[in-house]
């Protein structure tokens, strides 16, 4: 696992990008104080040097309880002053982070702050609320279209009627399915993607983030998580024959007086059957610009209508006919 140089800036002097083997700044000759922050440039090249490489993974420094000199973790007195090490003592600390968490400068960076972005401008604002408004209307208008109408005094011209009746026939039809159902007779079989599965194929190590070392160098971190496939799993498929009623044609009675009827259904065989029935009936106005609608009522409204007669409808926008007001 691979390891990185870190750097720290001195607080005393502000000399920044100090390497993390450094113990005093190389500038003003500071001890490098308890709690400073190291971080990782994104350039930091791993470290190879056998000796450094000892010294990173030797722990965390630990802090002279007289001077205030940071000591390598080997050490038992100190480098500075001589002291023995207190069984106390403090350490810099070791510090996880996640992926892409981990710094990249010092704190007391003097980069200035980016511009903040420049408010957006009243022409912008306008815009936006206007495009909103826009939108909106168009919607309404458009609802509108078929929710608004107006009342228009129309003549009755003439009915119409129709009725129809499906009739069904008892075939022999072909199916497919992952079974074969009661009364089907199989055909065919053969194999078909039903489903995937995951199967677990093993683990694998990924770069998961950083561990600051507390001694200037970072160390990759690496985590485990398992590897799957998807693999496909295959069921039987059975193509099969089975009797079915199907729709085999439909009845159909239609006409233009208040006599409606249904059609006449004759089944040739016990392998016929009546299906659905349907029923519509009309209603046909004209209005004193001759424009003509057509309204579709129930069956007992339809009825009471007469020829020449004049009725309040309302009318849509889009000019169709939604309803007779009187
Ligand atoms: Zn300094
Ligand atoms: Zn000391």
């Amino acid at each position: 696992m691979a390891i990185r140089e870190g750097r720290w800036d001195c607080i005393r002097c502000g000399t920044k990008g100090i390497f993390g083997r450094s113990k005093v700044c190389p500038n003003c000759q500071s001890p490098r104080p308890e709690g400073v922050k190291f971080y990782l440039p994104e350039d930091a090249v791993e470290v190879t040097d056998a000796e450094q490489l000892k010294q990173a993974q030797a722990g965390a420094d630990w802090i002279c309880a007289f001077c205030g000199a940071s000591n390598e973790a080997g050490r038992a007195i100190c480098k500075q002053c001589n002291a023995p090490r207190e069984p106390d003592s403090t350490q810099q600390q070791v510090k996880d982070y996640a992926l892409g968490a981990t710094p990249t400068s010092g704190d007391n960076s003097d980069d200035p702050l980016p511009p903040p972005l420049p408010p957006k401008s009243k022409k912008t604002r306008n815009l936006i609320i206007s495009a909103i408004a826009f939108v909106f209307s168009l919607c309404v208008g458009f609802c509108s279209l078929f929710l608004i109408t107006k009342e228009v005094t129309a003549t009755i011209t003439g009915f119409s009627w129709e009725r129809t009746i499906a009739v069904e026939a008892y075939r022999t039809v072909t199916e497919s399915g992952w079974s074969v159902p009661a009364g089907g007779r199989k055909i065919s079989e053969h194999l078909e993607k039903y489903d995937t599965r995951r199967i677990k194929t093993g683990t694998e190590t990924y770069a998961c983030g950083q561990r600051d070392l507390g001694n200037g160098h970072f160390q990759e971190k690496r985590c485990t998580r398992d590897t799957y496939r998807e693999e496909p799993i295959y069921k039987t498929k059975y193509t099969y024959e089975i009797e079915r009623w199907v729709t085999d044609h439909t009845e159909r009675a239609t006409g233009k007086d208040h006599k409606p009827y249904w059609p006449r259904v004759s089944l040739a065989s016990q392998k016929q059957r009546e299906g659905g029935r349907t029923e519509t009936y009309t209603v046909y106005f004209k209005d004193a610009k001759q424009k003509t609608y057509n309204l579709n009522p129930s069956l007992s409204a339809w009825q009471t209508y007469e020829i020449g007669e004049k009725h309040e409808i309302k009318v849509n926008m889009l000019g169709d006919a939604t309803g007779i007001v009187k």
